[in-house]
């Protein structure tokens, strides 16, 4: 995650992550931090199994919940393709394409929009970026990249 307090980027390591122990400035962390709650947490419905400890895939909606942004540890960047979250993105893919919502998956980096079959490649791009997926009248899928507003 982004933590644009502390100019942290994106798919880095935070400088006051003790790994293994916790945040190195729990009480002074920023506000960012404070109030960020990943989807796991914020939805009691979801399975243990996609605690993102297990899966190394933290969840997040973005600010108006119409995007799920799929963020893998940089250490496991493929860790998205594994069960049992592949299975899951997909079928949030599917009943989210309809009305307007996405799924991204983002390892470093790199990005991916997720959709009913096969995920799409956007390569090196900001997790913000607008984009809109579509589908041909081939049957298969395509991402086309908007400008920003
Ligand atoms: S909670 Fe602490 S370790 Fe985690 S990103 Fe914020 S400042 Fe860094």
């Amino acid at each position: 995650m982004t933590v644009d307090e502390i100019e942290k980027p994106a798919g880095a390591w935070c400088v006051n992550c003790a790994k293994g122990a916790g945040c190195g400035i729990y009480e002074t962390r920023p506000q960012s931090c404070r109030t960020f709650s990943c989807a796991w947490l914020r939805h009691p419905q979801l399975p243990h199994n996609l605690r993102p400890d297990l899966t190394r895939v933290v969840l997040a909606f973005d600010n108006n919940a119409t995007r799920l942004v799929a963020s893998c540890d940089p250490a496991h960047p493929m860790a998205w393709r594994k069960e049992p979250i592949y299975g899951h993105l997909k079928r949030w893919a599917e009943s989210s394409w309809a009305s307007g919502g996405q799924v991204v998956v983002m390892a470093g980096p790199r990005l991916w929009a997720i959709t009913p079959d096969e995920p799409i490649e956007l390569g090196e791009m900001d997790p913000g970026a607008r984009f809109a997926i579509v589908r041909r009248l081939d049957g298969g899928w395509e991402a086309k990249v908007q400008p920003a507003a």
